[in-house]
Formats: C-alpha cells, sequence, structure tokens
C-alpha cells in the first residue's frame, strides 16, 4: 500500500511555546512501551561480509521469528533460499550467516509479529538495492569507487557565513533540451563539462562556477518512493520527500537502476566532479517521515518503535506526511546520527539540509552535527526550524529555530527574512519590503543582524520572530525561495502585477541583494539567477518538466540579471564585511542610519564600519529602496566608491561620490564604500 505523498516542507512556523498545552507529553502512553527496548549500535547492523561469509544482524527486539531470504534478482522471482535467524535478547537483534560471500544476490528480511508473518522488507539499512528499492544488494561498495576517489575532497569552510547555496533539483537543473546536457536528470549531468545553451551560454556544472556559488543543496537523492524506476519514459518527476532507503541513492538519477552499483558510482561521480570544480555539495535529508506508514522499512523491522504516536495508537504526524519519527529514541537517534555519518564518510558529503528539522529534538541535532564534524569538520547542517504539524514531542525539545541557540552547529533558515522581503508565502498576492509593502522594516533588519542581538533591533516588532534567537550569525541561513512555494519570479508576478518586467526584475535583484549582503549564510534556489519561473505552481512537487525544468534560453533573455547575481556573490566573497562570525562583531560593527519608517517607508540604510571583520574597505553604506517610487537619501561626505546602484552592481566600483544627495531608483539598492 503507498502513502499518499503529501507535499513537504510546508513553511509553517509554529512559535515556541505555542503548543506547549499541559496536555501534551514528550511520550504517549502508547510510545512508552518502546523505551524499554534494548538497542543496538554496531556497525554490523543487517549485514557485513568479510572473509567467513556473508553475516546478517537485524534489529528487532519483538519478534516473535526473523528470516532473511536470499535472492538472486534485485526484483521478481523467488528466494532461493530462506534462512532463520537466532535471536540475541540483551541487545534485540538477530542473526544469521552464510559462510560464502554473497556479492551479487539481494536479500529481505520478515519477521513475525504477533503470530503473523509481516511483508517483507530491505531492511532499513540497505546502502545497496534493486530497482525500485524493495531488496537489498550485496555488493562491494569499494569497487564504486571513481578514480581519484582516495584523494577527493569538498572545500574547505572557514565559517559558515563563508557558505554560498544553491538549492537544486537534479531534473530541473538538466532535463530542459536547452540544458545541452547528455544525461538529462541523472546524477553523471553535473559531471559534463563544456556544455551550452543553443545561445552558447554556459550550462551545467560550468555554469555554477561561473556563477561562484560555494555549494549546491541537491534535493532528496537517496532512494525514494514515487518515482517508478523501472518505467524511466514515463518521465515521472517528484520532489523526492518520500522516503524509501535512507542509505541508497535514488535510482531514477542512475543511469541504470536495476544495477545497484551503478546509481552509488554515479552519485560519486557527480560529487567527485563538483568537488573538482571546488563545489561542496549539500544533501536533502528527510529522516522526519517514511513514505509508508504501516509498509515503511522501520515499521516492517521494530513495528511502532520508530515512529511516535498518539495516546490511542494513531501515528502522529507533524511532517503533514502521514507520520513522524522518533528521534528522540535511542534507536532511531543513533540510526540518524549513522547514517549522515555514512553519506559524510562514504559519498563525500559536505553538508545537510534537515526536512522540517523540529520533528526531531535539539539534542540529536547536536548530536548529530558532532559526529558529522568529527569526519568531515568542514561540514554544514541547516534545517527547517519548524514542524508541519503537532507533535508529542515539547516544543522546548524540538530543534525549532527558536532553539537554535540550544544546538551546536546546526543553524535554522530565517522565515523572517523571507517573508518580509518579498511578502507572506502563503499568501500570493501579498507584498513584501522589497516590493513595496510598508511596515516590515524592523522584520528586513531582523534578517540583515541575522536574528542576533542588536542595539537598533526592535524585536517586538518583528513580524514572525518576537527575540533574537540566534547566538551567532553561523546560525541563520538567509533566503527568499526554494523548492517550496512560489518563485521569486512568480511571486513578483502575483504580488506586483501592475509592474513591468523591468520592474520585477528590478524587485528580484533588490531582494537577492537583501539576502546576499546580509549577516548570516545566504541560500538562493537553482534558476532564479536567469529569472526561472514554474508558471505560477506554487507547490510543483509533482509538476512535470513542462513546469519545472530551467530553460537555460533564460540565460540569454536575462543575461543583465544573471551577471548581477554573478556579480552580487563576488562582492560578498571578497568582502568579510558581508560574513560576520560573531553577535558581537555585528553589534559593534552594523550601525543602521536612523529612518522614520512612517514618513519613508521601504527604506533602510546600514553601515558596515571599522573594517568590520578585516575587510579592506573601511566602511561600506548599505541602503535599500523597495519601494515603487525613488528616494532621495543623504550620505555623509566622503570620498564614497559606488560598487551597486540602480540595477547595475561591480565590487571594482561604478564611480565615486562626494556625498550628499543621491537618488534610488524604485526596488534598487545603492551600495558604496570609503
Ligand atoms: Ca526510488
Amino acid at each position: 500500500m503507498k502513502k499518499h505523498i503529501f507535499p513537504i516542507a510546508m513553511a509553517l512556523t509554529i512559535v515556541s511555546g505555542a503548543l506547549s498545552a499541559p496536555s501534551i507529553m514528550a511520550t504517549s502512553k502508547y510510545d512508552a512501551q518502546f523505551a524499554s527496548y534494548p538497542t543496538y549500535n554496531g556497525d554490523d547492523l543487517e549485514v557485513s561480509v568479510d572473509g567467513n561469509g556473508t553475516h546478517f544482524r537485524l534489529w528487532s527486539p519483538k519478534a516473535e521469528q526473523a528470516q532473511v531470504l536470499l535472492y538472486s534478482q534485485g526484483a521478481y522471482g523467488s528466494p532461493y533460499s530462506t534462512l532463520d535467524m537466532t535471536f540475541h535478547p540483551a541487545d534485540g537483534t538477530w542473526t544469521a550467516e552464510v559462510p560464502e560471500n554473497l556479492y551479487g544476490k539481494f536479500y529481505t528480511f520478515r519477521i513475525l509479529n504477533n503470530g503473523v508473518w509481516m511483508k517483507e522488507t530491505p531492511g532499513v539499512w540497505a546502502k545497496a538495492v534493486g530497482i525500485n528499492g524493495n531488496r537489498a544488494a550485496l555488493i562491494d561498495l569499494s569497487k564504486t569507487n571513481p578514480e581519484g576517489w582516495d584523494a577527493d575532497k569538498g572545500p574547505q569552510v572557514d565559517n559558515f557565513t563563508d557558505v554560498i547555496i544553491y538549492e537544486m533539483h537534479h531534473r530541473d537543473f538538466s532535463m530542459h533540451p536547452s540544458s545541452g546536457i547528455a544525461n538529462k536528470g541523472k546524477f553523471l549531468a553535473l559531471t559534463e563539462q563544456g556544455t551550452l545553451s543553443p545561445d552558447s551560454l554556459k550550462t551545467g556544472i560550468d555554469h555554477l562556477k561561473e556563477l561562484g556559488v560555494t555549494h549546491v543543496h541537491i534535493l532528496p537523492s537517496y532512494d525514494y518512493n514515487s518515482v517508478d524506476e523501472a518505467n524511466p519514459q514515463l518521465n515521472t518527476y517528484n520532489w523526492g520527500y518520500d522516503p524509501l532507503n535512507y542509505n541508497a541513492p535514488e535510482g531514477s538519477y542512475s543511469t541504470n537502476p536495476s544495477d545497484p552499483a551503478v546509481r552509488i558510482r554515479e552519485m560519486k561521480e557527480m560529487i567527485k566532479a563538483l568537488h573538482d570544480a571546488g563545489i561542496g555539495v549539500i544533501m536533502d535529508v528527510v529522516y522526519n517521515h517514511t513514505a509508508a506508514n504501516d509498509d515503511s522499512n522501520f515499521n516492517l523491522t521494530a513495528p511502532g518503535y520508530y515512529h511516535r504516536h498518539w495516546d490511542d495508537g494513531r501515528y502522529s504526524d507533524a511532517s503533514g506526511c502521514g507520520n513522524e519519527t522518533a528521534s528522540d529514541r535511542q534507536q532511531m537517534r543513533d540510526y540518524i546520527i549513522n547514517s549522515i555519518k555514512y553519506w559524510t564518510d562514504e559519498y563525500h558529503i559536505d553538508g545537510f539540509r534537515f526536512d522540517l528539522m523540529a520533528i526531531h529534538d535539539t539534542e540529536t541535532m547536536t548530536q548529530a552535527a558532532a559526529a558529522i564534524k568529527e569526519i568531515n569538520p568542514d561540514a554544514f547542517i541547516y534545517g527547517e526550524g519548524w514542524t508541519a504539524g503537532d507533535s508529542p514531542l515539547e516544543p522546548e525539545r524540538r530543534a525549532l529555530k527558536e532553539n537554535v541557540s540550544k544546538m551546536t552547529d546546526i543553524a535554522v533558515f530565517s522565515d523572517d527574512i523571507r517573508d518580509a522581503v518579498k511578502g507572506h508565502y502563503s499568501n500570493a498576492e501579498d507584498r513584501g519590503f522589497a516590493t513595496g509593502k510598508p511596515g516590515l522594516e524592523e522584520t528586513v533588519k531582523i534578517g540583515i543582524v541575522a536574528s542576533t542581538a542588536h542595539p537598533q533591533v526592535d524585536y517586538s516588532k518583528g513580524a514572525n520572530s518576537k527575540f533574537a534567537y540566534a547566538a551567532s550569525p553561523e546560525m541563520i541561513v538567509n533566503y527568499v525561495s526554494c523548492h517550496d512555494d512560489l518563485t521569486l519570479t512568480d511571486k513578483l508576478k502575483k504580488s506586483i502585477p501592475e509592474a513591468s518586467e523591468a520592474e520585477r526584475l528590478a524587485a528580484a535583484k533588490l531582494a537577492q541583494t537583501i539576502v546576499f549582503t546580509s549577516q548570516g549564510t545566504p541560500f538562493m534556489f537553482a534558476g532564479e539567477e536567469i529569472f526561472r519561473d514554474k508558471k505560477g505552481v506554487h507547490n510543483s512537487y509533482k509538476s512535470p518538466d513542462s513546469i519545472n525544468a530551467i530553460d537555460w534560453a533564460g540565460k540569454k533573455t536575462y543575461a543583465d540579471q544573471f551577471d548581477y547575481y554573478k556579480n552580487l556573490i563576488a562582492l560578498r566573497k571578497a568582502h568579510p564585511a558581508f560574513r560576520m562570525t560573531s553577535a558581537d562583531q555585528i553589534a559593534r560593527h552594523l550601525v543602521f542610519d536612523e529612518i522614520d519608517s512612517e514618513k519613508m517607508p521601504n527604506l533602510i540604510s546600514y553601515s558596515l564600519k571599522d573594517n568590520a571583520n578585516g575587510d579592506a574597505w573601511k566602511e561600506i553604506k548599505v541602503i535599500f529602496n523597495g519601494s515603487a517610487e525613488p528616494r532621495t537619501v543623504n550620505v555623509k561626505k566622503g570620498k564614497w566608491t559606488i560598487v551597486a546602484r540602480d540595477g547595475k552592481i561591480n565590487p571594482e566600483g561604478l564611480g565615486s561620490f562626494k556625498g550628499g544627495k543621491i537618488e534610488l531608483a524604485p526596488y534598487s539598492a545603492l551600495i558604496l564604500h570609503l
């Protein structure tokens, strides 16, 4: 039975404390039974191969019997052998072994539960799978490594605020005929050098290098449920927020999903190509729920244990997708930590984006970050600091954005800056600061200071948050759009319908200028640099390629936009003042100019003073005009060099200015320095 798949990553913000009704308990009466389960944290869970043969070890403390079924094929046919497993009550595992190496074979487990044999499952630790992920595969992982893999390494990251994130879906990026890419919609798309649009402009990995982002954030790339890998000609599209096998790559992104090694090798080749280009790879992970409920691999191995429930035994559903997992339970916590350690170690992943992270508890997230950083000190971990529904987990334990300061080495998305700059995500017509809506100036300032405490920011006026929840700018990811909701292009079409395309392009530049000059880590959605749209579809999780694929003809049509984004990124990379690393630095070096927002709405002006964060520039003045009208401001006298004005930007300078009155065009940013 397939669960109804729901869009994920609903940008629902639940304010900490809002759900702390007295009746809410961390553990429901139903879930209390799981506390007594013994746990097992060895690295040989489910299968290991050594000189003595193939060893199976399934964690299932309450199973009445357990079996391994061996197959010669990844799908279809009957098992050629069935092994009865032996129970070890001390750690809740069942074992079986065969004296030979079973590389090339496939296996499933099944358990007897309440006198009934449950469905077969590849288990929860399958690192290789057959087509559509129904059977686990036995392969020699060392043979999946591309040439030079041992020396492969992602970019060094001194501070999280140095990272520039580009969020992309494999199909969106390469599927359109205009991509000029051969392996459309595949991991290998990102290994192709020299690909060009019909206008002979760079696409693919060369485009990423040209743009200058430091990391790509790939939408779910583990094996997910909704795309039929056996029928690629159907061209089914899905974002992939419906996890099936957490530790194997998705087959539809490989050139041969029937061969379990191919998807692994090709994903590694993609990562290596990006690393060779100096670009890190961040993976979107969705441990917060499973695609299926009763038929999930979790439930088929240890019924009930891995999910949370209400007192009456119903699945709780903080994911909005039918269930939620229980990171506060030891075997699940260890599972999440071991899984991301595995991806970091085996695939050289450079960071993780946790979907609906607040379904997980803060302790799990802190432990997870510490475990990853032991393997890769440059790894960056961030997530959505909210849930999409109520949970039995108490709000104070949830990895909410409001609790980010309780965690270590974890960042959260700022929905403050997102909604304030472009307008609220849930109301297409709503405008934001950058599109002429007054009254959001203080919330934009909250974004500019990365939600840290600042003497000139009044959090009581914040639209989404009422206190400085970040102890450091390294805890904040700034953005104005992502795969969820309308693209920035579509949002501008709906929210300022009277505006000309030139005005919408100007507003997009302004919105991203706010993101890329703010403290914290900037994040952008793939294709916005060429004004990519999704034809007004806000929830395109299963929309066809005709909605989701990026049309690279836009790189010529919107060449000016692309140049602006590229130079904006270059400006940020060249100037550490935009990348301060502590709240104290920001409070000392970032000074807002006093503006009466009642009289002069949609105008923000601030300076980054005294060679902030070791910047070569003594003072940087940043002014935003989010109004549809031009605005005149007064800049103090000095030998200023203008670097951004009226929709143009050049870190090398656009001319000099002696101070005094200067006009900002509608929807534009002015940046100048001493
Ligand atoms: Ca799949």
